[in-house]
């Protein structure tokens, strides 16, 4: 780790340290490292795939080219697991220091990790929903049946536009969850944004609040924001790397306080 890095990494250890309800803001870059490809940036999907196969007017169009798209992306999504960047901000919760985790992805591995209140402001793409009758499943039983039968017909009653339970560009986030996020971040005493690129609206608003309610936005990516020059620290590097000693030095900065 570079020396401006570690600069960096202890003055938002110390921010960290005198939390009590610091909020997590992230994005695909958190899960690069569980083997799910980000949208953006390096190595993002964008780069080699339209955008516009996530938009809900291509899936109702021809869902069964969404699913000839989506099931190789469904196998990968399905297969990960919680890296240490997940495991940490548990560390975090555990140590009374982070009260939620709002997330833009819908892969679900803050939940599989343990953290307690997740909110999933783009859904959760481990479950499938029918468009005709609300009939939700499992996506690993529908990933099964992608063999024999694509699109995928919905059980209950026939229809076939089965479609993930995540957010496609083009629909609206839910109404709950997004309610709560903004109230978490009105409400948190640090924002720490990890491994999003803070473009994606509405969802970008939430560091935004944050910041405007006088809370220190902390900002981890692997590459730069729109929101750098708000931060009060900007951590470049992977999550899976700093967020661990990210936790490590927030438990030895307390230590002067407490003696
Ligand atoms: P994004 O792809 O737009 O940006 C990811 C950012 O993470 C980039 O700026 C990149 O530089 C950074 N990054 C990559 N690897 C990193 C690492 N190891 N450590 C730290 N940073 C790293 O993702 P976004 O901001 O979440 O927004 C995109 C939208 O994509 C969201 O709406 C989300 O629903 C969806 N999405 C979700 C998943 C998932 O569930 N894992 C994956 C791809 C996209
Ligand atoms: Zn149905």
């Amino acid at each position: 780790m570079a020396d401006d890095a570690s600069g960096a990494l202890a003055r938002a250890g110390e921010l960290l340290a005198n939390a009590k309800r610091a909020v997590a803001f992230t994005g695909a870059g958190i899960s690069q490292k569980s083997g799910i490809q980000t949208y953006r940036g390096k190595g993002g999907l964008w780069n080699t795939t339209s955008p516009n196969t996530s938009s809900i007017d291509f899936f109702i169009n021809d869902p069964g080219a969404y699913w000839e798209v989506a099931k190789g992306r469904g196998a990968t999504l399905l297969a990960a697991r919680p890296n240490p960047a997940h495991e940490a901000l548990v560390e975090l919760e555990r140590a009374g220091k982070l009260k939620a985790v709002i997330t833009q992805n819908v892969d679900g591995l803050h939940l599989l990790a343990g953290s307690s209140e997740v909110i999933e402001l783009h859904g959760n793409g481990r479950e499938v929903v029918c468009l005709d009758c609300g009939n939700r499943e499992p996506r690993s039983h529908v990933q099964a049946r992608l063999e024999e039968e694509l699109p995928p017909r919905c059980l209950r009653c026939g229809g076939v536009p089965m479609k993930p339970a995540a957010v496609f560009f083009g629909e609206a986030m839910p109404e709950e969850a997004t309610g709560r996020a903004f109230e978490l971040a009105e409400e948190c005493d640090l924002m720490l944004v990890v491994g999003s690129s803070l473009v994606v609206y509405p969802a970008a608003q939430v560091p935004l609040i944050a910041h405007e309610a006088g809370a220190p936005l902390v900002i981890l990516n692997a590459e730069p924001t729109p929101f750098d020059d708000l931060a009060t620290v900007i951590l470049r590097g992977q999550a899976g790397e700093f967020l661990p000693e990210l936790v490590r030095l927030s438990q030895a900065a307390r230590e002067p306080d407490n003696s």
